[in-house]
């Protein structure tokens, strides 16, 4: 393989881009100025060495504590549990909530080996067991292992935490969609519709 085929076939592993889409790319960075692609491949490099886990949270920051964690304005008494960083993104960009988050890293799925031991859980039991928390709103993706997900964090800690509420985001959202591309609407709605688990 030559550097534009190589380059092309690296490009196309990228979420939701095909063969054609990378050759595309390839062809518009060769066109573009040095300063231009110089610039992507050092922010590249900088996302793997600058980007870490909140050591709170678990979502994708620049600090040991991300921003949300340490901001005095938000409540401390509820924490909207999610898959990923990028379904905090979308959270915040809807406004829907003035709480604190925990990001999973996925969520349980054995059928691609992933198990609750692999998932940032226990962080989450510690948390719960901090004292503050009096809700925890479960934000898996609405499908089957965002249901089992859902229901093994419940389950584990209501066990040592018996007085917290858990919720779990319902109507507004259709079932197999994925969060990250749900509309600021669609979050709004589901978020204030959830319903106890
Ligand atoms: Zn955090």
């Amino acid at each position: 393989m030559n550097l534009i085929e190589s380059l092309s076939y690296e490009i196309s592993k990228l979420p939701g881009l095909g063969s054609k889409s990378a050759r595309r790319i390839v062809t518009f960075m060769l066109k573009s100025s040095d300063e231009y692609v110089v610039n992507l491949s050092r922010m590249m490099l900088d996302l793997k060495s600058r980007i870490v886990r909140c050591s709170v949270c678990g979502m994708y920051c620049e600090s040991d504590v991300c921003a949300i964690c340490s901001s005095a304005s938000r409540k401390r008494d509820r924490i909207c549990v999610v898959e990923e960083t990028e379904d905090v993104n979308s959270f915040e960009e809807s406004r829907v909530f003035d709480g604190l988050y925990h990001v999973l890293w996925g969520r349980i799925s054995p059928y691609n080996g992933i198990y609750p031991e692999s998932l940032n859980i226990d962080a989450l039991k510690k948390r719960a067991l901090g004292g503050e928390l009096k809700e925890i709103i479960i934000a898996t993706n609405p499908d089957d292992e965002g249901d089992v997900t859902a229901m093994y964090i419940k389950k584990i800690i209501s066990e040592v935490c018996p007085d917290i509420v858990f919720s779990r985001l319902s109507s507004g959202l259709q079932s197999g969609s994925d969060i990250s591309f749900a509309s600021s609407r669609a979050l709004s709605s589901a978020f204030e519709n959830r319903v106890r688990l």
